[in-house]
């Protein structure tokens, strides 16, 4: 007997101009052939829509980043698809968990080797201040380490409250100036950590 099996015999053909988000343009000048811009403009547009995220994941907090990575919340929407293990590929360092002082110097090992620009994210209560382990082994902040962009709270915070501050580190990224990372105040702010 043959079994029931049903064909879709008139596929639904997927509006695609519904399903792709372009982004947005930045400010120039256009006409009939050409448009113009400022080479900053156009940089920060590529650096906002290709961040590359380095997870620095050590308890709960990475499972949610876990979550925010799988086809639900789907981080990749934002250009951030690729995910790098070795620092010297990535610019985002997403720190999410409970950081040991024990694992400072290896965090910061880790910051040191990325090259600029790069941005730091404290994901959760953990990795922004300690959180709930108020004790003598766990480090009440990353940023007494390294320097901190953008901090998420939360214990742990959902995808869509990571996914809000990944969106805080592309405005970033895309309004950043070309010379900040090479002001006085810059160096300045990495030499309060004793960053050369
Ligand atoms: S903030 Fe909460 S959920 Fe995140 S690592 Fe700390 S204890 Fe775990």
């Amino acid at each position: 007997m043959a079994r029931p099996v049903r064909f879709n015999i008139h596929p639904k053909k997927p509006d695609i101009h519904d399903n792709i988000a372009v982004a947005s343009m930045p400010e120039g000048s256009m006409g009939e052939g050409y448009f113009a811009t400022k080479i900053e403009s156009v940089i920060g547009l590529a650096r906002k829509n290709s961040l590359w995220p380095l997870p620095f994941a050590t308890s709960c907090c990475g499972i949610e980043f876990m979550a925010t990575m799988a086809s639900t919340y789907d981080l990749s929407r934002f250009g951030a698809e690729r995910l790098g293990f070795t620092p010297r590929q990535c610019d985002l360092l997403m720190v999410m968990g409970t950081i040991a002082k024990k694992m400072g110097p290896v965090l910061k090992q880790v910051y040191l080797q990325m090259a600029e620009p790069r941005w730091v994210m404290a994901v959760g209560a953990c990795a922004s201040s300690g959180g709930i382990f108020d004790t003598y082994s766990v480090l009440q902040g990353i940023d007494q380490i390294i320097p901190v962009d953008v901090y998420v709270p939360g214990c742990p915070p959902r995808p869509e409250a990571i996914i809000d501050g990944f969106m805080r580190i592309q405005d970033l990224a895309v309004n950043e100036s070309l010379r900040r990372r090479n002001s006085e105040h810059y160096k300045a702010l990495l030499g309060t950590y004793n960053i050369q």
